[in-house]
Parts: structure tokens; C-alpha cells; sequence
């Protein structure tokens, strides 16, 4: 790890005020939340900053309602806390069930919300100082096209890299329509979720859509996404402490025997929490029949793009959008929410 210099901020604008004079000063600085991602990072040499800018004391580890019956989650809120609140499990049980089949508790206890949407991907090559990646070195190659690549993407990718989001609460988010709330230099403003992360296109290295010195200061839940009837499966290699092959968030209400609001999002299959919007839009105002999801997860995952190790992700996709709906639609038989 190189030398860096270490500032605690009190406040937002301090928080703010002091990322700006670091890159003033020439200085590559970066906020440090709860540092589950960023000092790994670190450690390994992946990323190199000598400026750290520490946030985790910032005033923003509230959840409170909003007016509209919707939820506003801080910054700096825990994932632990998040899961466990009982607004969020009354609400949006979606959101806190795949926060909870994400990481460890050792984990979720220092890991923040915002943090969790800045997290980096888990691609082996990305961590691997010594192999080529577009990520971490712009214009170096990348070596998980040709190389193992069982983990990475099927959706949404490029020539220049075929990385995953890892997070697991950020495919909750999109499922449910979140807003990120940001501030920076030139203001505050909101970012829709669906715009919040990149696709790689050619520029891999740049994972979101924040400008420079922005900070995400706390997550918007709308009233529209509560009370839905939701699950959140994710496929993985052992049972605990290990990132989705594929998960589906998925929310669901019927109304007169027929689809009257659907959400599915996916993770493990692209390089920003995939919002399936073709399945839904095929789904929406239609009999919830088996036929029907398996018709809808295939026109969801008809462009995706398979490398040598990762087939199996596109037939373990369309199997699980399936299983999910099917379940969550022979739970609602009967009750017409
Ligand atoms: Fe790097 Fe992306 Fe290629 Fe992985 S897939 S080696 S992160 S460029």
C-alpha cells in the first residue's frame, strides 16, 4: 500500500470541501466509507490513492419516511441496520432479504449504502496486478475474455471487458426504482438507479455515472415500489459469503387474474444490476402462467453473448427469472394483490 494522507470529515460540505482541495492540490483522492472494497483495493495496489477523505463519521445513518410513504436511507447507513429495519423489512422485504444473502455479517456490520453502490467487481483479473484489464489500466486488454471466465457477463458487455456488478443490494435497488441523492461542487441533485451504474462500452474503468467529487448522501425508496409481494434468489457456488452466478429481485401484483405491476432485476450477469425491462414489459397485463415467465425470461436473455465458461448463465437466467415468478404467482393466487 503507498503512503497517503488521512482526513476525517465532520459534515457533507467539509466532506466535500476537503476532496476538492486534495485534487487541487494534485492529490487522487477518495472517500472512505465503511472501506470493505477500498482498502483491499488498496492493500493489493489495484487502485492507488494518497489522499483518503473519511466519511464514516458523516451525519447521514438515518432512515426516515417520507411523505409519500416512501423511505430515505443515509449514506452511511450499515448494510447490517438496513436489513434489520423494520420499515424496510415491512415495506421492502426485497431489499433487506438480498442485503442479507450478500457478504458476511462481519461484512454487512462495517458496510455502508453508500459504499455498497460504489463497490468494485470481483473479476479475478481486475485484482491481479500482474494480468491485463481495461479496468484497472485503460487500454492494457483484458484477459478474462480469452481466459476463466465462469463468473463474468452475458449482457451488456464489450470488447474492452465482460465484468459483473457484484452487489447484491444494488439489484434490489433497481428492482424497487431507487433514486441515489448526491451533492457535489455545483450542487445537489438525484440520480435514478437504472442510471446510477455503467455498462462498460469503452470506457470500463469508469464504473458509475457520479461526477468528480460527488458523494452519494442517501438512497430514495418510492412509495410505488412498497408492498409488493417479492423474493430475491441468488444461485451461487456454496450456500454463504460468496457472489451470485445469477440472482433475480423480482416484485410482483396481480389484479383481476392478470400482471398489474412486475419488476425483475438481475445480478451476476452484467456489469451494472440488469434490469430485465423486455421480460416485464411482455408480462405487464398478462395471465401469470408458467408459459408466460418462460416466454418472457427467454426474449430477456435472447442477446446475451456467451464466452468459453459462462453458458451456463444464460439457461440458469431464464430457469431462475422462471422459478421465482412462478412462485411468487402461485403465492398471490387467490388473494388479487
Ligand atoms: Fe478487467 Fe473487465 Fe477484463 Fe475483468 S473483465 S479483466 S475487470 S477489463
Amino acid at each position: 500500500m503507498n503512503n497517503f494522507t488521512y482526513h476525517r470529515a465532520p459534515d457533507t460540505a467539509a466532506a466535500l470541501q476537503l476532496f476538492s482541495d486534495a485534487t487541487a492540490g494534485n492529490a487522487s483522492p477518495r472517500f472512505l466509507a465503511g472501506g470493505t472494497n477500498l482498502v483491499d483495493l488498496m492493500r493489493e495496489g489495484v487502485e492507488n490513492h494518497d489522499s483518503l477523505v473519511d466519511i464514516s463519521r458523516l451525519p447521514l445513518a438515518e432512515i426516515t419516511e417520507l411523505a409519500d410513504g416512501g423511505l430515505r436511507i443515509g449514506a452511511m447507513v450499515r448494510n447490517s441496520h438496513l436489513a434489520a429495519n423494520a420499515l424496510v423489512r415491512q415495506r421492502f422485504p426485497l431489499l433487506s432479504q438480498a442485503i442479507l444473502m450478500g457478504a458476511s455479517a462481519q461484512l454487512r456490520n462495517m458496510a455502508t449504502t453508500g459504499g455498497n453502490l460504489m463497490q468494485r467487481t470481483r473479476c479475478y483479473y481486475f485484482y491481479d496486478t500482474a494480468s491485463h484489464c481495461n479496468k484497472r489500466s485503460p487500454g492494457a486488454g483484458c484477459d478474462a475474455i480469452h481466459g476463466y471466465n465462469r463468473i463474468h457477463a452475458i449482457l451488456g458487455t464489450s470488447s474492452q471487458c465482460i465484468a459483473t456488478h457484484p452487489s447484491d443490494m444494488c439489484v434490489a435497488l433497481a428492482a424497487l426504482d431507487a433514486t441515489v441523492n448526491v451533492s457535489g461542487a455545483s450542487g445537489d441533485r438525484s440520480i435514478p438507479i437504472s442510471e446510477f451504474h455503467r455498462l462498460p462500452g469503452d470506457t470500463p474503468h469508469i464504473d458509475t455515472n457520479l461526477r468528480a467529487g460527488e458523494l452519494i448522501t442517501s438512497v430514495d425508496l418510492p412509495a410505488s415500489s412498497s408492498g409488493l409481494t417479492s423474493q430475491y434468489r441468488k444461485v451461487r457456488d456454496r450456500a454463504s459469503y460468496a457472489f451470485a452466478l445469477v440472482s433475480v429481485g423480482a416484485a410482483l401484483r396481480l389484479k383481476n387474474g392478470v400482471i398489474d405491476d412486475i419488476r425483475i432485476a438481475l445480478g451476476g450477469v452484467a456489469h451494472k444490476p440488469w434490469r430485465a425491462s423486455s421480460a416485464e414489459r411482455m408480462l405487464r397485463g398478462a395471465a401469470p402462467t408458467r408459459e408466460n415467465f418462460v416466454a418472457a425470461a427467454a426474449a430477456e436473455l435472447a442477446p446475451a453473448v456467451a464466452r468459453s465458461g459462462n453458458a451456463f448463465k444464460i439457461e440458469l437466467a431464464k430457469r431462475t427469472i422462471t422459478a421465482v415468478l412462478a412462485e411468487l404467482a402461485a403465492g398471490l393466487e387467490g388473494g388479487g394483490r
